[in-house]
């Protein structure tokens, strides 16, 4: 009794703390890289380590640094009521136009992903022009992130956790847990990387084919669910010492088989999506000869300085970036008062 007492109270729940997982991040900036032509590959391939490990840095600093947060996606459907309709299709491609309608705070409140990938396609663009190799490095990591975060059903609304259907935990499970558990049967060669010709409409047509694949992550949790029998959904695991739950292999198959692919289709579609937009901001900025750039390294101090900056980005605590309470005069009538600040480190 004192030992079940004990289990239920160390029992926390866990689901991955951020987007696409790290793993899946990691594999996603790496495996882009492979698309490029041989004038990029060439720049890319040296550094392809960096491209993989920064990966992850936007999800480090979500919560130490100011504004970080909403880059991750766009709870699309908090819109729908002012539509009248699925606001996905509907909702201003630009951004001044969409702050002429909603209001900067209303469209921070609720997520700028695509937007955001516009704007570093820009800085991207820059550097390439600048034939800065640092900025480069940096920001084609970076844009990978966000890139992939738009790809990413639960990044596209406001349920995104669940939470407003008892389906906690869906997050971590389809983009974390499913891609570790699953990745060596995917086929992630995407083909060649491809001019984009209109970059922002392109942004916002992988958020609506996220969003077009919320209900069946939904309904396929569900049915899951009702296909095992109770106790076999989760399983319980040692972790550092503490019983967790965490969602059983089983369940996680079954999940992964009903979505017949859908993780591995988002993937993909990161994948190509990162691989188009480095290769069009390289080609907008006049297809600079990356091989001047070979010399480049990083400086053991400058190394040491990204290391010591991303400690303190996790040592930052893990609150939500604004209070909810910031949002409310800034949502429009008939949607919800608040958004949510942090919406991949939501538990069971
Ligand atoms: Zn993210």
């Amino acid at each position: 009794m004192k030992y079940r007492l004990a289990l239920f109270l160390f029992t926390l729940s866990i689901t991955a703390a951020y987007s696409w997982g790290f793993f899946a991040h990691q594999r996603i900036n790496r495996q882009a890289v492979f698309s490029l032509p041989p004038e990029m590959i060439v720049f890319f391939k040296k550094h392809i380590v960096y491209i993989t490990e920064k990966a992850v840095n936007p999800d480090k600093r979500r919560y130490a640094v100011e504004g970080e947060a909403p880059r991750h996606y766009i709870d699309v459907d908090v819109y729908d009521k002012y539509f009248n309709d699925s606001a996905v299709y509907k909702m201003p491609r630009f951004w001044s136009e969409a702050v002429a309608m909603f209001s900067e705070d209303t469209l921070q409140a609720y997520g700028i992903v695509p937007w955001h990938v516009e704007r570093m396609r820009y800085r991207l663009t820059d550097a390439f022009r600048r034939k800065d190799a640092r900025e480069i490095l940096r920001l084609s990591a970076d844009i990978g992130h966000y890139i992939a975060d738009a790809n990413v059903p639960l990044h596209t609304t406001e349920n995104y956790n669940g939470q407003l259907t008892g389906q906690r935990g869906i997050h971590g499970l389809w983009e974390s847990r499913l891609p570790e558990l699953f990745f060596d049967d995917y086929d992630l060669w995407v083909g060649k990387a491809e001019y984009i010709d209109k970059p922002q409409l392109h942004i916002w047509q992988g958020v609506v084919l996220a969003h077009e694949a919320v209900d069946s992550v939904f309904a396929f949790e569900r049915k899951a669910t009702e296909m095992l029998p109770p106790d076999k959904k989760y399983s319980f695991i040692e972790r550092n010492g503490i019983t967790v739950r965490t969602y059983s292999y089983d369940f996680c198959e079954l999940f992964h088989r009903l979505l017949a692919g859908q993780v591995e289709r988002r993937l993909r579609a990161s994948i190509k999506m990162v691989a188009d937009f480095w290769f069009t901001c390289w080609v907008d900025a006049g297809q600079p000869d990356l091989r001047e750039l070979l010399d480049f390294e990083f400086t053991p101090e400058e190394l040491e300085q990204m290391k010591k900056e991303e400690e303190e980005w996790e040592k930052a605590p893990k609150v939500p970036v604004r209070p909810h309470e910031a949002y409310r005069q800034a949502a429009p009538s008939g949607m919800p008062a608040y958004a949510h600040a942090c919406p991949h480190n939501a538990l069971f």
